[in-house]
């Protein structure tokens, strides 16, 4: 039988195949950069600074760092490519947003201390019950709250400390969604996002600022993650930013 493609299949085709060619050379590159470092720190090691017991510490501690970032690069792709592959498959847990927005809160507390951030929760409901996957809307929360706690730290002082505000809550009826959405939210106030770059926000690899994201020990990865487990749940993501007051990043899950 033979294969019919009209134009728009092969575009779309060839679309498909250029972003899949662009993302083995960013995985490929942001692995490079690491593994660079380390083997140039083995180099050393075993070379010039083979006796110099004070830059061995100090070289070790470097190592640990560029290894600790492919890691963690590692692990996003492997929740990436997981997330992606499940994505047609609704989770259809029932899932009390309340209760795992606290234990989320928890175990990001000692995070935001380190980062001076204050974390906070907002919500009138006791409970707020959706369908879907604990860990990953966990994981949602996680990366929102890590983001808003890195990004967010005010660049002066005086303006005070940066607070980074979990909001949960009902809208009776979303207009895309078409019916009752539970909101689950991540406000920071931090410097913001300039809206050229709000689009663009939730592809992989993409960052306002790849020198300072490095720094901080992104992969670049977190809202490629966060936006298809929200698809998954078949939600919405809305991400709101004015430069100077913060960001806000919105999820937005269908109730029953
Ligand atoms: P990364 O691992 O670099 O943090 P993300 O996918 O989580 O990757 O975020 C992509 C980019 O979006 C970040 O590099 C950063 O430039 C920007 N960004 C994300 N969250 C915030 C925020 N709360 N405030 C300002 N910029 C943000």
């Amino acid at each position: 039988r033979p294969l019919v493609l009209s134009f728009e299949d092969v575009s779309q085709q060839r679309a498909a195949g250029q972003i899949r060619r662009d993302f083995v050379a960013n995985v490929s590159h942001e692995l490079r950069t690491p593994l660079t470092a380390l083997t140039g720190f083995i180099d050393t090691l075993q070379g010039a600074a083979r006796d110099d017991a004070a830059a061995r510490d100090r070289f070790l501690a470097i190592m640990a760092r560029e290894a600790g970032r492919m890691n963690r690069l590692v692990e996003d792709l492997l929740s990436l490519s997981r997330v992606e592959a499940e994505e047609r498959m609704r989770p259809l847990d029932r899932i009390d947003l309340v209760a795992l927005s606290r234990s989320a809160m928890a175990s990001l507390l000692p995070l935001a201390e380190e980062a001076g951030a204050r974390l906070e929760l907002e919500t009138s409901h006791d409970s707020l019950v959706v369908r879907g996957d604990a860990d990953q809307l966990t994981q949602v929360l996680q990366n929102l709250v890590e983001n808003g706690v890195k990004y967010g730290a005010r660049g002066d002082k005086d303006s005070g400390a940066n607070v980074v505000t979990i909001r949960l809550g009902v809208i009776a009826h979303e207009p895309v969604l078409r019916q009752a959405g539970a909101v689950m939210e991540v406000a920071d106030r931090g410097p913001g996002i300039d809206p050229l770059h709000l689009p663009r926000l939730t592809e992989r690899f993409y960052r306002v600022d790849s020198h300072r994201s490095r720094e901080m020990g992104g992969t670049g990865l977190g809202l490629a993650i966060v936006k298809h487990i929200v698809n998954r749940h078949r939600g919405r993501l809305r991400i709101t930013s004015e430069k100077g007051q913060g960001s806000r990043f919105t999820v937005i899950l269908p109730m029953e």
